[in-house]
């Protein structure tokens, strides 16, 4: 079905257009925008957040799979002159080079597709270091896994992930009836502020030993890094000890900063970084 003023939405590209500017206005506000930020934007489609976007950076850099979308984009905007539109998949997005060309981390803007948001994340918090704050709209189950605390069903890899590499917030529930189409879950809109916790060395093994945790979430951490952990069980267990983490607890109750502190042991015991 198509609604007034809205192009037809593609399925396929999780197309689920905001009509509500209340929404779009706390977003940009979340944002915390001055004249002389440059902006990302993931999936503008027909411009809701654009053109308040253009209204207050110096560049935006609006990237979107539909061919047909972008090229409409700019005739959208009051100000196409600070608008640059790239026809690709912001999964797959060079921010470093983004930044470098602004002189200035950037500030990255989206009310995602639901379907591709969590690799479209990972691709921006993987280059967290050119990027100063991150307001995206998920599927609120999503954004309750992002935002989890240990102990909780919700907790698990993603959560971690994420909170190693930002501090990470929900900031408010958006219901369905502010979209057209009107999709059949309910969305929240998440803030992250990109931290470095680890090196990227580091990073890996902290991802690698996360992965291998969670992957049999219900078995104690001797269980289940000695049949998954890509390492002699003998380093992984004395590294626990050292770290004070007990072999038989679950993945699911071990926070953020022992995960880190663990990885940075192990990445000592392997060799694979300095103290
Ligand atoms: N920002 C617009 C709004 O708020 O009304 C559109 C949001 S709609 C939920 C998601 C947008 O992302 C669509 O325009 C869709 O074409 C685009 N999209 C889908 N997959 C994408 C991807 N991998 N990379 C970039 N854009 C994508």
């Amino acid at each position: 079905m198509t609604s007034p003023g809205l192009p037809r939405a593609k399925k396929s590209l999780g197309q689920n257009f905001l009509i509500n500017p209340g929404v779009r206005d706390k977003i940009i506000d979340a944002l915390r925008l001055t004249p002389s930020h440059w902006a990302v934007e993931i999936g503008p489609g027909p411009g809701a957040l654009t053109g308040p976007l253009t209204g207050r950076c110096a560049h935006v850099v609006a990237v979107e799979m539909d061919r047909d979308l972008a090229q409409a984009l700019p005739a959208t905007v009051d100000r196409p002159e600070v608008l640059e539109v790239i026809v690709a998949d912001g999964a797959s997005l060079d921010y470093a080079a983004v930044a470098g060309a602004a002189g200035r981390p950037l500030v990255v803007v989206g009310n995602l597709p639901f379907n591709a948001a969590v690799a479209i994340l990972r691709q921006a918090l993987d280059q967290g270091s050119h990027l100063e704050r991150l307001v995206f709209m998920f599927q609120r189950e999503v954004a309750i896994r992002l935002c989890a605390a240990p102990g909780s069903r919700d907790y698990g890899l993603l959560s971690v992930v994420t909170q190693q590499r930002a501090r990470v917030v929900k900031l408010f529930d958006v219901s369905p009836g502010s979209f057209r189409p009107v999709p059949r879950v309910a969305a929240s809109v998440v803030r992250f502020e990109p931290y470095l916790s680890l090196e990227p060395g580091c990073l890996a093994v902290h991802d690698a030993v996360v992965r291998a945790a969670f992957s049999q979430r219900r078995k104690t951490l001797r269980n289940s890094l000695r049949s998954r952990a890509p390492w002699p069980w003998a380093v992984l267990e004395q590294t626990l000890l050292d770290v004070g983490i007990p072999l038989n607890h679950r993945a699911e109750t071990v926070s953020v900063a022992q995960w880190a502190a663990l990885s940075k042991q192990l990445c000592q015991a392997l060799g694979c970084c300095e103290a």
